[in-house]
Formats: structure tokens, sequence, C-alpha cells
């Protein structure tokens, strides 16, 4: 071995499906940019890395592929977790191998810090092997992190996987009486659908997680102490994990490391930001001049697009009340709008008055920090929530998988800052509008509106010079960028 190299080496482990990678990268540019002496090498597979901002200049941060897990050939079923579950099977082998050769270009500088999106519980076996910490970034609400960690208490208590319908009877019991820091208007059917139970491959990692997570040298989230405070102060105090860090919103601090700080949090303006915006229908353009708080945008993330009645639902929805909006959705489910929809609401025909602008892709951070945007119509995906926050946006959210029942939850009867729709489901029409007009037109709407405000500058708060997230990210470099042990 080379000795003479005893500068840190860490290793980034993303998970490369739905919208995790990206966060972590962000988080890595972060510390990277204080970092400058210390190696990063970033782990994912090659369609995701492909898909990521990595610095253009040679960096201290180098992307490396690992085996997707996908046979030779194989033929997918559409189903959203397929290429997760095959992603699962192939680790830990495809990073241990990846982290190997990253070790070996590096003029075999030894790894000296684990990082690794939460999920990945055998990296803590990984980093205990070879005496180095293990940092997973969890890239959801501190909520979610704990409803994970109490799985067994939660099973225990519930008795064994109750089907749809006995979830539905239990619809009112509240989890706060057994789960410790949970705020008190969650539900048990809000927890995510992986902490009740199931044997496939990814629900078994979650469970694992949360067996493995209080071995981490520091969990780290995407949230700030102020939006969560029981929780935070539970994760942070009790003893579950050595040091819990609070380190976001991300989208307020993301660094371009060719050039400087994404800087939202001094203006509302979106066109000072120095990262320039993805934004190949000028969505920004169409939204200038529009009246304040007019605008809904819309967007289920990147995993889930909703059924074609639930499409049609809120399509209806969107053209009886006549609002203004922007929905971006994939080229890939395109087809399942109503018929004649993109022509009626003139997206078609490009002009800067149509009522709406069907897009592939936003850029949606922009979109959520323009005074026109006065509502989002989203599955509460967590980035999205937060980027909402950090806008002052309120939502409506549809959720389908994982935690995303939890965020809906929170934003709606915690946080006060968005409207349920009625029964649920978007293809109720009616329930739509009312939660659309409820939100853009009532004082109800207004209400919300005070409260993301001010939870906005909470999150301004927390990641400025001597907010909660700063000194907590301080530590988390100090824990990351440790000197590798002799
Ligand atoms: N996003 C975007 N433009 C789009 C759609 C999505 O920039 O048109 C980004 C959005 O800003 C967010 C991410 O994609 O950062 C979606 O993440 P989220 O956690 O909400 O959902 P997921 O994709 O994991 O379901």
């Amino acid at each position: 071995r080379d000795h003479h190299h005893h500068h840190p080496h860490v290793v980034v482990a993303a998970f490369p499906h739905g919208s995790h990678a990206a966060p972590l990268l962000s988080l890595t540019r972060r510390l990277a940019a204080a970092a400058p002496n210390a190696t990063f090498s970033f782990f994912s597979t090659s369609k995701s890395n492909a898909s990521l901002n990595f610095p253009a200049a040679a960096t201290n941060i180098t992307p490396y592929d690992v085996d997707d897990g996908v046979p030779p050939n194989h033929v997918f079923s559409g189903h959203p977790l397929e290429p997760v579950e095959l992603f699962i099977k192939a680790t830990p082998h495809n990073f241990t191998k990846a982290f190997q050769e990253a070790v070996s270009r590096n003029n075999n500088n030894k790894i000296s810090c684990i990082m690794s999106d939460a999920f990945f519980w055998f990296l803590a076996e990984v980093a205990a092997d070879i005496n180095v910490p293990w940092v997973p970034l969890w890239t959801a609400a501190s909520t979610s992190l704990s409803l994970h960690f109490y799985t067994d208490l939660i099973r225990q208590t519930i008795g064994p996987a109750p089907d749809d319908a006995a979830t539905g009877e239990m619809e009112e019991a509240l989890l706060m009486s057994f789960v410790p820091g949970v705020p008190s208007a969650l539900r048990l059917q809000d927890i995510p659908a992986e902490v009740i139970g199931g044997d496939h491959a990814f629900p078994a990692m979650l469970h694992k997680m949360s067996h493995f997570i209080a071995r981490a040298t520091a969990v780290t989230v995407n949230s700030f102490d102020h939006l969560e405070p029981s929780v935070t102060q539970h994760l942070k105090y009790s003893n579950l994990f050595p040091t819990f860090l609070p380190v976001g919103p991300f989208n307020l601090i993301d660094i371009d490391m060719n050039n400087n700080a994404r800087d939202n949090s001094s203006t509302d303006s979106s066109t000072s930001n120095n990262l320039v915006a993805h934004d190949p229908d000028g969505c920004l353009h169409w939204l200038a001049g529009r009246e304040p708080a007019s605008v809904a945008y819309i967007s289920f993330g990147t995993v889930m697009t909703p059924p074609p009645p639930e499409l049609a639902g809120l399509a209806e929805a969107l053209e009886a009340i006549g609002a203004p909006f922007i929905w971006s959705i994939p080229d890939r489910a395109k087809h399942n709008l109503p018929q004649g929809f993109l022509e009626r609401i003139g997206s078609t025909s490009d002009h800067d008055r149509s009522q709406g602008k069907v897009v592939s892709w936003a850029p949606q951070v922009e979109l959520l920090s323009h005074e026109a945007v006065g509502v989002f119509v989203s599955h509460g995906g967590w980035n999205s929530v937060m980027e909402s926050v950090s806008g002052g946006v309120p939502l409506i959210c549809r959720p389908f998988l994982g935690d995303q029942r939890t965020n809906a939850r929170l934003v709606s009867h915690v946080w006060g800052i968005g409207a349920d729709i009625k029964d649920g489901r978007l293809s109720n029409k009616e329930g739509v509008m009312e939660a659309l007009e409820r939100v853009l037109k009532s004082e109800e709407g207004k209400v919300m509106r005070d409260k993301i405000k001010s939870l906005k500058e909470q999150a301004k708060k927390a990641v400025s010079p001597d907010g909660t997230s700063t000194k907590n990210f301080s530590q988390l470099l100090k824990i990351v960028t440790s000197p590798p042990s002799q």
C-alpha cells in the first residue's frame, strides 16, 4: 500500500432511482467545495450519473458507474419498483467492486469515509470492516425516517401486515400514542407501506435499514430543525443515533462548483440564480407578468404518473376553473391526457397567453420561487415538498408511493400549508376544483400561504450563517472529512 497519501478519500454511494441521487450529489458538492483537499468518489448507475449535474471542470468529485443489476435483454413489465428490485439484488457487490476501482485510480488512497443513501444499510458493515465512518443521507423527511426507525415497534403494535380494508378501518388510529416524537395528526394510513410490511427486496432493504441506521456515525437529512421540531428533538437527543444532522433545504444552498452558490436565500427573484435553469420550453418566460399567486404548477415527480382517469379529472378541473397552469408530464405519459386537451388549453399554439402549458420538464425550483405561482399540485415527493416550502407555495398532494402519504399528511394537517382532495383521487373532478379554489381563491388559502411563507423564512434562517442547518453542516463536514486513520 501507498502510505504517502493521507488526505481524505470519501466514497459516496447513491440510490439511482427516483430523485435520490440528485440531493446526495448536491450535498457532496457542498462538502467538496468546503474541503478542497479531500477527494470525493461518487457512485451511481451510468444512467443515473448521466442525468446528474456533475461539475464540468476538473474538481475533487469524480463519478463512477456501478452495475444496475438489469440482466442482458431484460424486458421490463412497467412496474415502477421492478428496476429498483433488480438494482437491490446487485448490491453490495456492485458498490464494493467500484470502490476498489476508485481506490486504485487514486494512487491507492484508502477510503476514509463512506457516505451513502440511507437505504444502503450494508455499507454500515463495509465501513465497520475498514474502520471508517458511515454517514447516511435520508433523502426524505425526518418524520418518515423516524417511522422507518420504529418499524418493529409499529409492526408489533398493529399486528401482521393488514390488508387495505383493515388499514381503512384503522384510519383514525393515531400513531403518536405509540411512536415517539411523531406529530399527533399522523394516522396509520399515512405510514409508508414498506413500514407495514412486504417481502420484496425493497421493503426488506428498508427493514434492514431500520436496524442498521443506529450504527451510523451521523445521519443527515434534507430538512431543517424547525420544520419537524418534535421528531428532530427525539432523533437528536434520545440516543437512537450517535448524531442527527438536518442540513437542508438543499435547494436553498446548492453549489455550482464551476461558479458560485445558487443563492435563492437573498431574493425571491428567480432570475438572479447563478445556476442557469434547464427551461427548454420557456416556462419562465410564459410566467412573466402573470398575476401574483394565480398559476397552478403540476408535477408528480420522476417516477409516478397518475392513471388516465385521474389525469382526466385534473385536466377537466383545470379547464373548468380556468386557472392558468404549467403541467410537467413525461413524454411517455402525454398520450394519456384527455383528447383535445392540449389544443383547448392552447398548449400547442405556443403563445404567451394560453391557459396552460404542458411540458416534459420544467425548471421546478425556479417556478416555485416565482411570485406568479400560487399552488403546486404534487405527488408529495420530499424534494418537491422542500422546494415548495423554500418557494412559499401551498400544495395539493396526491400521494402514491413510499413516504409520499406521510409527506402529504404533514402538508395538510401538521403544517397547514396545503389542501386535501376529497376522497383523495384526482379522478374526482369536483374535489380537485374545490381544492384548487380553496388554495387559489379563498381566505383559507391565504392562511396557507402565510403559513408556508413563514416556514420559508425559517428555512432561509436555517441556512443563514448562524442557522441550525449551517451549524449541522459544519459538524457533518468535520465527520466526513476527518483524516483517515493510519
Ligand atoms: N423536477 C424538475 N422538473 C420537472 C419535474 C421534476 O426539476 O419537470 C425535479 C424537482 O424539482 C425535484 C425532483 O425532480 O427536485 C422530484 O423529486 P421528488 O422527491 O419530489 O419526487 P420523485 O421524483 O423522487 O418521485
